[in-house]
């Protein structure tokens, strides 16, 4: 197996939603993929003819393309396979590993019964029969599990895990009506795929001492296993609906960018050392399955907000002015010609303060609205007659001002203070009042720098024209 290249995947079911913890398992198969330079596949596990709709479907895809981990080659379906799913059983049946078992539904209900007052799991009277013992009558296709000794997991993550066999039952691999169960998929798809490592949650750790049994049924080499410990809440529950998103798609819109949830959902059960910000490509080069702990993972939002807020002061800001032009549109803010323009000037001077893109839009708000701007009541509140006697001379100053920067203006405020013998706050926060009409905004220079001077000079003559 060694020599093989490696081959992961991901085997999400379409429910409706794609939870963090199959982001951060698809994540985990993608590292260890990219890091051996092995191949890193998706597998949709449609077998619930209910659930998996065309759009539920779409919501992983959709997932998995925003998260950057799309699989390298087209995904497979399970249900699509159902044909191979027989093959490898009539294979079972040939080798004796498998076999058909014809109880009536009473006679299983009587051997349940029996075999809890015996205290052993259920076996079928018709894993001693010949396969020529064939009555017409209907079955299922059990597995013909070892009833002694034990089978092993040696888990890449938990260690070597036991399970005594005498505790397996024969699993049922095809029920009544020929359709395939969720295990023989399973096995028949990882091997027809080449899966060389599973690296899944670890709520299927008891499926992985199932599963080895039908390889050995099926004389197939059973995969590496690396089962992942759960991701719990801040409170170190098990995550839940009051912890809050759960949802890839929440994490999107709530304003997340998917590097940011590549490099946390990394940190959540691995680590290299004290890194805390990391790129694609160091987390590519150091991740290994063996470093990843093997206890519960805790989401913690400020971590979260950290990192994204990283990422946001250093996305590229044209990516940046098209992620909030969408985020303004979602919330019917229309865009008029030119404000592209202003979101390239204000998204630089605001987005350090961003834990999410929806802040980032927030903080962009101020600069987009028309003139004349609407002040409120606490904004006009403000201007008392001196105050705008000093607004008038201090738009003059800013009329005949030549360096519209940051630094420029900051020192004319500055200038402007001492001639004026006051402190800014004397009439900072009136003057933001008219730049902004109340909304946030960055501080007095830079909302004049987002404007731009027209702009500015504009709202300052609207607010002081305004008669009380
Ligand atoms: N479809 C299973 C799930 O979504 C994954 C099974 C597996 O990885 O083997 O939990």
């Amino acid at each position: 197996m060694s020599d093989r290249p490696v081959v992961t995947r991901i085997a999400p079911s379409p429910t409706g939603s794609m939870h963090i913890g199959t982001a951060r398992t698809a994540l985990f198969n993608w590292l260890y993929a990219r890091h051996t330079g092995g191949k890193y596949l998706i597998r949709v596990e449609d077998t619930d003819r209910e659930r998996s709709t065309e759009a539920n479907v779409q919501v992983i895809f959709d997932g998995m393309k925003w998260l950057g981990l799309e699989a390298d080659e087209t995904p497979l379906f399970q249900a699509a396979r159902v044909d191979r799913h027989r093959v490898a059983v009539d294979e079972m049946l040939a080798r004796g590993s498998a076999y058909r078992d014809y109880m009536t539904p009473d006679e299983l209900e009587a051997e349940r019964t029996l075999a809890r007052t015996e205290g052993r799991v259920v076996r079928s009277p018709w894993r001693n029969h010949s396969p020529n013992d064939a009555p017409d009558r209907p079955f299922v296709v059990r597995l013909k599990a070892p009833t002694e000794g034990q089978t092993l997991i040696d888990d890449q993550v938990k260690g070597p895990v036991r399970f005594q066999n005498c505790d397996l039952d024969d699993l049922i691999l095809l029920r009544t009506d020929g359709t395939p169960t969720y295990n023989l998929a399973v096995v028949v798809d990882d091997h027809e795929m080449g899966v060389t490592h599973v690296i899944r949650g670890d709520d299927h750790l008891n499926n992985a001492a199932r599963q080895t049994l039908i390889y050995e049924g099926l004389g197939w080499t059973p995969p590496v296993w690396a089962h992942l410990p759960l991701i719990h809440g801040p409170d170190g529950t098990k995550l839940s609906k009051r912890h809050g998103a759960q949802a890839v798609g929440e994490f999107a819109d709530m304003g997340y960018l998917p590097e940011a949830m590549r490099n946390y959902l990394a940190k959540l059960g691995w680590g290299h050392g004290d890194d805390e910000i990391f790129s694609d490509e160091q987390a590519i080069a150091w991740f290994d399955i063996k470093d990843v702990v093997g206890a519960p993972a805790r989401l913690d939002w400020a971590k979260l907000n950290h990192l994204n807020n990283h990422y946001i002061r250093q996305a590229d800001p044209d990516r940046l002015v098209r992620l909030v032009t969408d985020i303004l549109k979602s919330r019917d803010i229309q865009l008029q010609d030119g404000d592209a323009a202003v979101l390239s000037r204000t998204i630089p001077l605001v987005r350090d303060g961003a834990k999410t893109l929806l802040e980032l839009a927030d903080a962009t708000v101020f600069a987009l609205k028309k003139r004349p701007l609407e002040l409120l009541e606490k904004a006009l509140a403000l201007l008392s007659d001196e105050t705008r006697g000093r607004l008038a001379r201090l738009r003059d100053a800013y009329a005949a001002e030549p360096d519209w920067t940051v630094p420029g203006l900051e020192a004319l405020n500055r200038r402007f203070a001492e001639n004026e013998g006051v402190g800014i706050g004397k009439f900072g926060p009136a003057l933001r009042a008219c730049l902004s009409g109340g909304s946030p905004a960055p501080d007095l220079a830079g909302a004049l720098v987002a404007l731009g001077k027209q702009e500015s000079l504009g709202r300052l003559d609207d607010a002081l024209s305004l008669v009380r």
